[in-house]
């Protein structure tokens, strides 16, 4: 807002940012008795502020933010776009209330006649770059009326990514506001009373980070679906959009220092003890023979050969057991407790053996979702008791079928396909009712199943990739499907990922072959299947066994 537009705030006393619907019932229309807006009209009768006189406040990253009325044709600013059930017009009072121009979103009217109750607008920032900083805030400054209201309770925020100038679709972020809405007309935050006290406006923000260094383009929007408000007052409003860098969240910072560098100088392969497959111990100069078990004091001695020596389960051993979380004995957990076991290795002639609690090592979400920050995921997140079978030697199975869609879904089993390093299982791209997984990947990248088994549907950003992996080559292991072949992270080499691939491309199991590699797997973020395709192996049955904690 403006100087001037604060300065009349203040003389009427209205505190007109804030709370112009508390005046009056909100948005009757202008002096005169009009009805609302239709479809893509505004409101002729304001008067126009000129551009020069209205000097465009920039918010951050986006130019007009505050989405005044920049042009005569009464369009929205340029670089908006809206499409469903939208009303671009001046917000409130033209007499009495200072607020501007905005957008409303009517969950009552099928403003476009398409049939749906759903409306959202976009805003595309363009040409960013990761070395200016990956942490930015969203944020949006709406109203919701009293009547607006939304059957799936869906008001959301979301972030879509991409590179290339915005051709290559890289995954989304959303964070779901309806949950704030209740809660404001719950709680009526503004201390007044009567019906329109839970009428405010409010900034509402979600924090993110880009999920890959070649981001250069961000879609934002706002916007609402199932849309079933009754009354005439059932508009949600938005008067401001703003995209602002942010530094780098503490508890970030803490964690990427925290996790040891990939060691610079392995040793040589000739010192290490094979152990069966790709994996080799190091005894380090000792005459000793291999541990029995592999655990966090001697992960970082486990090596997977590829081209190069990694340590995948090195860091990825512990976690923490939530305040919030349920335990295994079905207990809810009072207190943060550390467990120490989280992950354990053993090896047989055939099998890396891998017990898991499935506790993810990286922040999650709060589950149940009862503030509606997602999907309202009414699933609690518990630790499980799990013990999965990796054949050392992988066997192609010559009657592999590829994931093509829910449709054959039967191609893998219901429940864990695959498992990460850090001890949590991979599941296929849908959920127990058939639908694509809908969650978000800031700081937490799965969620809990109807069996409260945290799993993920896609590339897990949290699992050490964010701090290793920079996209300079080949990506490194991060979890295996249970047919025993590896899963690695996105990329192929230097900036390119496998999913964009023109030489050596992946195929449909998301699976290629390289020497160093043998057969692999590779995570294809914003593409379907986005881990795997159907079981390029012959699964280990042992894996796949029906019982507590194995279906979705
Ligand atoms: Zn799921
Ligand atoms: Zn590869």
């Amino acid at each position: 807002m403006n100087t001037r537009t604060t300065a009349i705030g203040l003389i009427l006393g209205l505190g007109a940012l804030v709370d112009v619907a508390l005046s009056q019932p909100p948005f009757p229309g202008p002096p005169g008795g009009r009805r609302p807006f239709a479809a893509g009209q505004i409101d002729a009768t304001v008067p126009q502020r000129s551009v020069a006189e209205d000097r465009k406040a920039q918010h951050g990253l986006i130019a007009n933010a505050d989405l005044e009325l920049a042009s005569t044709n009464k369009k929205l600013p340029a670089g908006f776009e809206a499409d469903g059930d939208f009303i671009y017009s001046y917000l409130g009072n033209a007499v009495t209330d200072r607020t501007g121009w905005g957008v409303r979103y009517p969950s009552h009217r099928d403003v476009d006649g398409d049939g749906a109750h759903r409306g959202r607008l976009s805003y595309t920032v363009r040409n960013l770059k990761s070395d200016d900083g990956r942490w930015f805030r969203f944020s949006v400054r709406g109203l919701a009326q009293e009547g607006f209201s939304s059957s799936a309770k869906q008001l959301f925020l979301k972030v879509e990514f991409f590179a290339a100038d915005g051709r290559n679709a890289l995954d989304s972020v959303s964070q779901n506001l309806y949950g704030t809405i209740e809660q404001i007309r719950r709680d009526v935050p503004s201390g007044d009373t009567g019906t329109l006290a839970a009428v405010i406006w409010r900034s509402h923000a979600m924090e993110f980070r880009t999920p890959f260094t070649e981001i250069d383009t961000l879609k934002l929007s706002v916007g609402f679906s199932d849309g079933d408000g009754t009354l005439e007052r059932s508009e949600f409003m938005v008067d401001e959009i703003d995209l602002q860098r942010i530094p780098d969240p503490a508890e970030y910072v803490a964690a990427a220092s925290a996790k040891p560098g990939s060691r610079s100088v392995p040793p040589a392969l000739s010192k290490l003890t094979p152990l069966g497959g790709r994996w080799y111990y190091d005894p380090q100069g000792k005459k000793s023979a291999p541990p029995k078990q592999f655990d966090r004091t001697n992960a970082d001695r486990l090596y997977y050969l590829t081209e190069r020596l990694e340590t995948p389960f090195a860091d990825n051993m512990t976690a923490w057991l939530r305040r919030g979380y349920v335990d295994v004995d079905g207990k809810q957990v009072e207190q943060d407790r550390f467990v120490p076991d989280n992950v354990l290795i053993t090896f047989s002639n055939t099998h890396l053996i891998i017990r898991s609690h499935n506790l993810p090592n990286h922040p999650t979400a709060v589950f149940p979702d009862v503030a509606r920050a997602m999907d309202g995921n009414p699933n609690v997140i518990r630790e499980q008791k799990q013990m999965y079978y990796l054949p050392l030697a992988p066997q192609v199975n010559p009657r592999h079928q590829a994931l093509t869609g829910i449709e054959n879904r039967y191609v893998m089993n219901p429940g864990p396909i695959g498992i990460a390093v850090n001890g949590v299982v991979f599941f296929d791209p849908y959920d127990a009712d058939a639908v694509p997984a809908f969650w978000r990947l800031d700081r937490c990248c799965g969620h809990p199943s109807p069996r409260s088994q945290y799993h993920y549907h896609k590339y897990p950003v949290c699992v050490k990739t964010p701090w290793s992996d920079d996209g300079q080559h080949h990506s490194p292991l991060i979890g295996f499907a249970f047919d025993g072949f590896p899963v690695y992270g996105p990329y192929e080499s230097a900036g390119v990922m496998a999913k964009d691939a023109t030489e050596n491309p992946l195929n449909e199991f998301n699976l290629h072959t390289d020497e160093a590699r043998g057969p692999h797997y590779h995570v294809t973020p914003g593409k379907f299947p986005h881990i795997i395709g159907g079981y390029w192996g012959t699964v280990d049955p042992q894996n796949v066994r029906r019982g507590p904690g194995m279906r979705p």
